[in-house]
């Protein structure tokens, strides 16, 4: 193994410093010490760069242990803006975010199927409306986009809902920007918000988010770090064939997968089509465009087709979940997205098909529950992303560090 160079050695004591002070709400220098197992005098080195920087502050004193009170450390949530952007179906999402994940300012603008360079114009508006509002040191941006994404180069390589195929998305930003630019995967995404800010799964260090909103992904965390797979598309639990005959056609050109009969698209088109066939419910106006929101209040009123078309959904959603606890052996599985928003008979019911669809003894054990953040996970985590690669966070080094989650 080489050695670390001096350099390489100051960096990584400098991380594991500012890691320590991050994951404490308050702490003192000789905490730091007996955490990391560094020097008194390294740790109080490090912390003088860290107040020099401004990223920390010096809160108060603690309790003393014998001799002086000790001064305790903080981090300064708002020494630093982040930007993240959520490429969803129907609407774009930005926002300034800080360095606890806290939202202060956020921006949507309404995508009317644009698609292509469009879209690409819709990016920058809403870039263009936040970053006067940040006016602390901008860190980077992050954007949670549908579609199969290779983040190491940022290049979306294929979203077929943004017509945008091998698309140097992060090279863009950054031409116009001049930050540093992080591009993935919106499940994948969600997945990193939850396990980074999501409490309560926090015990885990492994998890799964299915985010089912107009399609289906999953972003897949194992030991702390984002599992991407070979090519990128880990967690592409979309496109696994529930239904084997008589599928729907998806857009993948399979037929029968999960989206065509789980995601928000695929019951708002099951109900227009029974309600066209049915001449019996309140759905009947058929030059009424359905819509998700209705679909939900129906739901919620207990209008029978909306309770069997989303029951129905639930079961496919538990089915396909069944086989991915099977595969992984994850104990913590998160649901997100707009579907969630039909709240715990859905979930019950994915429990429930779950359970009885798998012989795994993992299965016991698994719990699926709803994300903590709503609909900012994927905000969030294509910020998260930045906020945990520290190297990022220091006023002198505006560059593009080499794409790692910690
Ligand atoms: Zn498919």
């Amino acid at each position: 193994m080489k050695k670390a160079t001096r350099q390489q050695t100051k960096v990584h004591n400098r991380n594991l410093v500012l890691h320590t002070i991050i994951n404490n709400e308050s702490v003192s220098r000789a905490e730091i010490a007996r955490i990391t197992s560094l020097t008194k005098t390294t740790v109080s080195d490090i912390v003088a760069d860290l107040l020099e920087e401004g990223l920390i502050a010096e809160i108060g004193v603690g309790e003393s242990l014998g001799g002086k009170n000790p001064i305790l450390l903080s981090l300064l949530p708002d020494s630093r803006c982040l930007l993240g952007l959520d490429l969803a179906h129907n609407q774009f999402q930005g926002a300034i975010v800080n360095l606890r994940g806290q939202i202060q300012k956020k921006a949507s603008l309404p995508v009317n199927d644009r698609d292509g360079n469009e879209a690409l114009a819709l990016v920058y508006e809403i870039l263009d409306q936040l970053i006067p509002g940040c006016n602390l040191p901008l860190v980077g941006i992050g954007v949670g986009t549908p579609g199969l994404v290779n983040t190491r180069d940022g290049v979306v390589v294929d979203a077929v809902n943004l017509d945008w195929h091998d698309f140097p998305l992060a090279q863009l930003l950054k031409d116009r920007y001049h930050l540093p630019v992080y591009i993935l995967n919106d499940s994948q995404a969600a997945a990193i918000g939850e396990y980074t800010y999501g409490k309560g799964h926090i015990a885990e260090s492994s998890l799964v988010v299915i985010h089912v909103h107009h399609g289906i992904g999953s972003g897949i965390v194992i030991n702390g770090h984002l599992f991407q797979g070979d090519g990128g598309g880990a967690g592409e639990i979309g496109h696994v064939v529930v239904v084997s005959e008589g599928g729907l056609l998806c857009r993948c050109g399979n037929r029968g997968c999960l989206e065509t009969v789980a995601s928000a698209q695929a019951i708002v088109r099951r109900i227009r089509t029974l309600a066209n066939e049915s001449y019996s419910n309140s759905w009947q106006d058929p030059a009424h465009k359905i819509t998700l929101d209705e679909v939900e209040r129906a739901y919620n009123l207990g209008d029978p087709l909306a309770l069997q078309v989303v029951s129905e959904s639930a079961r496919y959603m538990g089915l396909a979940i069944s086989g991915l606890v099977g595969i992984l052996n994850i104990h913590e599985i998160v649901l997100s997205g707009d579907m969630t928003s039909f709240g715990r008979p859905w979930l019950d019911t994915i429990v429930d098909t779950m359970q009885h669809t798998s012989l795994s003894r993992s299965v016991q054990d698994t719990r699926v529950e709803f994300g903590q953040l709503g609909a900012n996970a994927v905000i969030l985590g294509s910020t998260a992303v930045m906020a945990n690669n520290y190297s990022l966070l220091f006023t002198g080094q505006p560059t593009q560090a080499e794409f790692t989650y910690q």
